[in-house]
């Protein structure tokens, strides 16, 4: 238990009291976490422009004071009545649409718009008693979907926080718990768009580069990037942009162009603006017959979305998407392995030549096999996994001559080598003392418990003649 669990803490959060209005630093009561519910303590928090939209309040309901927020990284401070799967220490990322793994949605694979949880951008309370967490001198300040990460302290409903891999850097991995994941699952989850195929983005910012990236990703032949602001098209290039088109050079309609540039049109189209002129050439520039069109950007309000039925009736799709199709609490650990993966190959180079897996966890098991390198490397799976795992990886990561193993107790027969092993140890070719971090007498055996429970230390010896 931490010092300040159930206590009301005092930290510093920036409020927004006004349209427009730069954000004020202040000191603000965060209250204790309620049932289900857990308070974070955020470490890093990014900017997406939803946020933006919100504060500005131009195309959207204003409610003020209000805390905005919701890309960003921390850590479990005390959890609220009911939670289990969440302790203190645990590190999370908090996500804008929930996931209550209970409603239809929920257990549903293709939705993520949980009944619950789902993105409510005009609630500013939670919605356990309806009441905000936060105040200023005994007044309250609004929350913004379900998330407020701009203050040291926040309180989530447990449904909006994804638990994560503890070695995950948080002030890089924040950034998946919207804008990146967002635009890439909008693309590999919703578009899917096939090898070879032909790729329009609108709108190149965080989000729009992430859902080239997808398509990079995907195989996609030609991605186009369709942006107002042509500085943006240096940057898109690492993304795997190959082609560009601002609309302002052109007197025809966008999709006329890109229409022209694909015979027809584009294979799939990702719109990642907020506006609705970008939304409906989105749409009108993909291909007849199997063209997708996927719209991601926030619209103001009050816009509509108009276009000739003929458009749908020849057989083009329109989708939609919130946080890239994925369930924050069951699909993002994964995706924050995708990046720990990254990481450990690009530090070494293609990757490890073997790894170990130590852990239980599923995601890691994964994480294991898919950080060796190609043509050599060998992961070990030791860990033992929850009833229901499953492990799941691309058969190309296999037929790339990798090799997968696992082992009970090291692959030692116990009678017949473990006395070898005693002897290394007398030999002074083990050391153990360094794994004994604790001891505690028979009586207190329950301490044990707590140290492994709380990630203390790393074996506790309990001796049994007190
Ligand atoms: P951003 O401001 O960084 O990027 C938007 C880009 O779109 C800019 O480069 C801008 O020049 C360009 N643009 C604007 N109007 C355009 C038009 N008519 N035609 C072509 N390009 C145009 O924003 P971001 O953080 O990348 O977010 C992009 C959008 O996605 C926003 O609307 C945001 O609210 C939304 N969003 C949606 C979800 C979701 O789950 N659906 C999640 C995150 C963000
Ligand atoms: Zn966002
Ligand atoms: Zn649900």
């Amino acid at each position: 238990m931490s010092s300040t669990a159930g206590k009301v803490i005092s930290c510093r959060a920036a409020v927004a009291w006004e349209a427009g209005k730069p954000l004020s630093i202040e000191e603000v009561e965060v209250a204790p976490p309620q049932a289900m519910e857990v308070r974070l303590k955020i470490l890093y928090t990014s900017l997406c422009h939803t946020d933006v939209y919100f504060w500005e309040a131009k195309g959207q309901n204003p409610l003020f004071p209000r805390i905005y927020g919701h890309e960003a990284g921390g850590i479990v401070e005390s959890v609220g009545e009911g939670v289990t799967d969440l302790k203190p220490g645990d590190h999370v990322l908090p996500v804008f649409t929930g996931e209550c793994k209970e409603c239809a949605h929920c257990k549903s694979e293709e939705s993520n718009m949980c009944n619950l949880l789902r993105i409510n951008t005009d609630r500013g309370a939670m919605i356990g008693d309806g009441k905000s967490r936060f105040s200023k001198n005994g007044k309250p300040i609004y929350h913004f979907v379900g998330t407020s990460t701009f203050s040291e302290y926040t309180v989530c409903h447990v449904g909006s926080v994804a638990k994560i891999n503890p070695l995950a850097p948080l002030d890089k991995v924040c950034i998946l718990s919207c804008g990146i994941s967002t635009g890439f699952g909008a693309t590999v989850n919703v578009a899917k768009p096939t090898k070879g195929s032909t790729v329009a983005v609108f709108g190149l910012g965080a989000v729009g580069l992430a859902a080239a990236e997808g398509a990079r990703v995907s195989g996609a032949s030609r991605i186009i990037g369709v942006d107002l602001n042509s500085s943006r098209f240096h940057e898109a290039k690492k993304f795997g942009v190959t082609e560009f088109v601002n609309p302002k050079d052109y007197e025809k309609p966008v999709q006329q162009v890109l229409a022209e540039m694909t015979d027809g049109g584009v294979d799939r189209s990702i719109e990642c603006t907020g506006n609705i002129d970008a939304m409906i050439s989105a749409f009108e520039c993909v291909h007849d017959g199997w063209g997708v069109a996927v719209l991601v950007g926030v619209p103001h309000k009050d816009a509509v979305f108009k276009t000739h039925p003929m458009n749908v009736l020849n057989e083009r799709t329109l989708k939609g998407t919130f946080f890239g199709n994925y369930k924050p609490r069951s699909d993002l650990p994964s995706v924050v392995e995708k990046y720990m993966n990254k990481v450990l190959s690009e530090m070494t180079d293609g990757g490890v030549d073997r790894s170990i897996e130590c852990t239980g966890n599923i995601d890691a098991m994964i994480s294991a096999f898919e950080c060796v390198h190609d043509g050599w490397g060998v992961a070990v799976l030791v860990g033992v996994p929850h009833k229901d795992a499953v492990f799941k990886t691309h058969p190309m990561n296999v037929l790339n001559e990798r090799t997968l193993k696992g082992t009970f107790f090291g692959n030692y027969k116990p009678r017949s080598d473990l006395p070898f092993v005693v002897e290394k140890y007398m030999n002074k070719e083990l050391e153990l003392e360094k794994f004994i971090t604790h001891q505690v007498p028979f009586s207190e055996i329950n301490k044990a418990f707590d140290y492994m429970l709380k990630g203390e230390g790393i074996r506790c010896i309990i001796k049994m003649e007190e």
